[in-house]
């Protein structure tokens, strides 16, 4: 098997990363950056978001995993205290893999030239640095709402735990093929309403955001920020494409929420 590491780059991780390339060659496995089955990141949930992305052109045949090792991480779960454990788990075992789904975002130029498609793994953010944003919001064809406000969010089931909760989102079950769209400051007034909640949105019923007002916009994929002009339309749908997590122990994602949100942070503790 051949596998790849995406370090954060500081010290404990660099030196983390190492002992894994030592260890898992020993064991006959190939350290190969070009085509890896399996990407191991070693961070936090920035670092994981830097190795998805860097990654994003084989989802079909890598799988993802994560140590920590800064403060808990929602997708990077292992401890380095486990590195050893996990090294034997990726070397004898076949293992199993659980697929979330991710954002499909596809800009159109007022040309009509779809100018890029991206994938998320949390969420896409649209906003402008000038004055508000204002689109017209479509929902599976048919105009839903006219949107005025700081901007809007767009996010996955794994990803609602991320910005989408800090709007006041709802967390999804990532085995729900579903994205959610979560308001940043609308305004509301007797000239402008926008629906106010999140909206989930299941597979097939596509998002399309139109602008009406000549803007440049900021749109932020996970953590990368591109500026954009001369926007006809901002397309988001549950993508074809799905994330691969290898797992060697069960850590069922409400578990995660729990020892991410709610249980005490101690980082001392395997996440278990
Ligand atoms: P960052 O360093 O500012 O990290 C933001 C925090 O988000 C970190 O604590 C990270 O652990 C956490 N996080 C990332 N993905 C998560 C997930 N799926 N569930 C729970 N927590 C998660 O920024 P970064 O490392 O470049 O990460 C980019 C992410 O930051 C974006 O995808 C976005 O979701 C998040 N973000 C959050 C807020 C907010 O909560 N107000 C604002 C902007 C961006």
């Amino acid at each position: 098997m051949k596998f790849a590491i995406v370090s954060k780059g500081d010290e404990r991780s660099e030196t983390i990363k190492t002992r894994l390339i030592e260890q898992l060659t020993d064991y006959s496995l190939t350290y190969d950056l070009d085509h890896p089955d399996l990407v191991i990141s070693v961070g936090g949930d920035g670092t994981f978001l830097e190795a998805f992305h860097r990654y994003i052109h084989c989802l079909k045949t890598t799988a993802f995993i994560g140590v920590h090792t800064g403060h808990l991480g929602f997708y990077a779960d292992w401890v380095p205290s486990e590195v050893d454990q996990l090294v034997e788990e990726i070397a004898k075992t076949p293992f199993q893999i659980v697929e979330y789904p991710l954002l499909e975002v596809i800009i159109r130029s007022k040309s009509d030239r779809v100018e890029d498609r991206l994938l998320a793994l949390n969420e896409a953010a649209i906003k402008t640095t000038d004055g508000s944003v204002v689109f017209d919001v479509e929902i599976k064809g048919e105009h839903f709402e006219t949107f005025r406000g700081d901007g809007l969010c767009i996010s996955t089931p794994s990803g609602s735990t991320a910005y989408n909760k800090a709007l006041g989102g709802g967390i999804i079950h990532p085995a729900l093929e579903a994205i959610q769209v979560t308001e940043m400051a609308s305004i509301n007034n007797r000239v402008f309403r926008t629906i106010g909640s999140p909206l989930i949105l299941p597979k097939h019923h596509t998002c399309l955001l139109k602008p009406l007002v000549d803007r440049s916009f900021l749109l932020t994929v996970d953590h990368i920020t591109d500026t954009y002009t001369n926007v006809k339309s901002i397309q988001c749908r549950v993508a074809k494409e799905r994330v691969r997590f290898a797992r060697f122990r069960p850590f069922p994602f409400w578990n995660r929420v729990r020892d991410s949100f709610v249980a005490e942070d101690d980082p001392t503790l395997p996440r278990r």
